[in-house]
């Protein structure tokens, strides 16, 4: 059975048309790599399993965020073409299979037995076998299992390739409405609070939109936190995303926080995104009360970074504005 590179190889290329090859068709090692996924006019006449000759390997997988028509062609074709899939929840997976006519052996590989699994998987690939990893839903790795394996794949250079495609993280960036040019994503807060509001606090100078994963109980009291440590900045919740109740619901943090205090927890999943910071005129703002709200969650150093970035103040300023707060000076006798 053939073998895929890894991609580093000396081209590091792979082949856009399926395979794990160069992206050129002309290049060195195309004709070794090329045709090993079926064409994607097959997968158009509908559910029926390929002779698919995949390349030996692990291939990462994207799966639906709820439809479960947002999977791409060659995500099919690769679930069609390998050996085994290994999945978080094989019922959810089996349906997700079921919809598209694919039958194949599904593997659990979760939190709770990746690390008493992983050998015999790894013993799989050096044996030339063909692996797909799948999460319940969305990009396997992103807040999901699978990072481990990927990376003691890498490390003895068997091969690892991708299929992309949905994940809630940029689903919901897209639809937030703010600016996407720079973002961090932040995966899941603590749910302990003083451990949510110190992570918080770690964010807080980035001059960049925030993405974050929530449970739905805790979206209020994570987006109170948010407005006090962050600042009451523009924000949106992003739930069901592709599903028959979208909504996202954009405004301030506080307008939100308060919107989701008094309706109650939502139903579903949740995404928050949080735009980055506004710098404001220094008249504009109650520095002393910003500044007493930051320095409850950061360092003196990082109260004052942000202080300057969100009204524009001299950084010395601020600085020195901070540590008169922190340490007032004596009454005088
Ligand atoms: N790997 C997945 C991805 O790439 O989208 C994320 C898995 S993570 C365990 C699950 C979290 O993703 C949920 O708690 C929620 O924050 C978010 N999520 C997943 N599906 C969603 C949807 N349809 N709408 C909104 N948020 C969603």
């Amino acid at each position: 059975m053939a073998r895929a590179t890894s991609g580093t190889g000396a081209s590091g290329r792979r082949d856009p048309n399926g395979g794990l090859g160069p992206s050129k068709p002309g290049g060195a090692t195309a004709a070794r790599f090329h045709r090993r996924v079926p064409p994607a006019a097959a997968d158009a006449e509908g559910a029926r399993d390929e002779p698919a000759a995949l390349a030996a390997g692990l291939y990462l997988v994207a799966t639906p965020i709820g439809n479960l028509a947002d999977i791409t062609l060659r995500g099919l074709a690769i679930l069609r073409g390998v050996d085994r899939i290994l999945c978080e929840d094989t019922r959810v997976t089996a349906k997700l299979l079921a919809r598209h006519g694919i039958a194949k052996p599904l593997d659990p590989y979760h939190d709770h037995n990746a690390d008493r699994v992983r050998p015999a998987i790894l013993q799989a690939l050096r044996r030339g076998e063909r692996l797909a990893l799948v999460s319940d839903a969305g990009t396997p790795l992103v807040s999901d299992p699978g990072y481990k394996l990927v990376r003691a794949a890498a490390a003895e250079n068997l091969p690892v390739t991708a299929a992309p495609g949905p994940s809630a993280a940029l689903t919901a960036l897209i639809l937030s409405g703010l600016p996407p040019d720079v973002f961090l994503f932040a995966g899941f807060l603590p749910p302990r609070r003083p451990a949510r509001r110190r992570m918080l606090a770690q964010w807080a100078p980035l001059a960049a939109t925030l993405v974050f994963f929530e449970g739905v109980s805790r979206v209020a009291a994570s987006l109170a936190d948010m407005c006090e440590l962050l600042g009451d900045r523009a924000a949106a919740v992003a739930r069901e995303l592709t599903k028959l109740h979208e909504e996202v619901r954009r405004g301030r943090l506080a307008e939100l926080a308060e919107h989701y205090r008094d309706a109650g927890a939502p139903r579903g999943e949740a995404v928050i995104v949080v735009g980055p910071p506004e710098p404001r005129a220094p008249e504009s703002v109650d520095v002393e009360a910003r500044l007493r709200e930051l320095l409850r969650g950061s360092s003196l150093r990082d109260a004052a970074a942000q202080l300057a970035f969100e009204t524009g103040l001299a950084r010395r300023e601020a600085y020195r504005r901070a540590l008169a707060m922190r340490d007032p000076e004596p009454d005088g006798p």
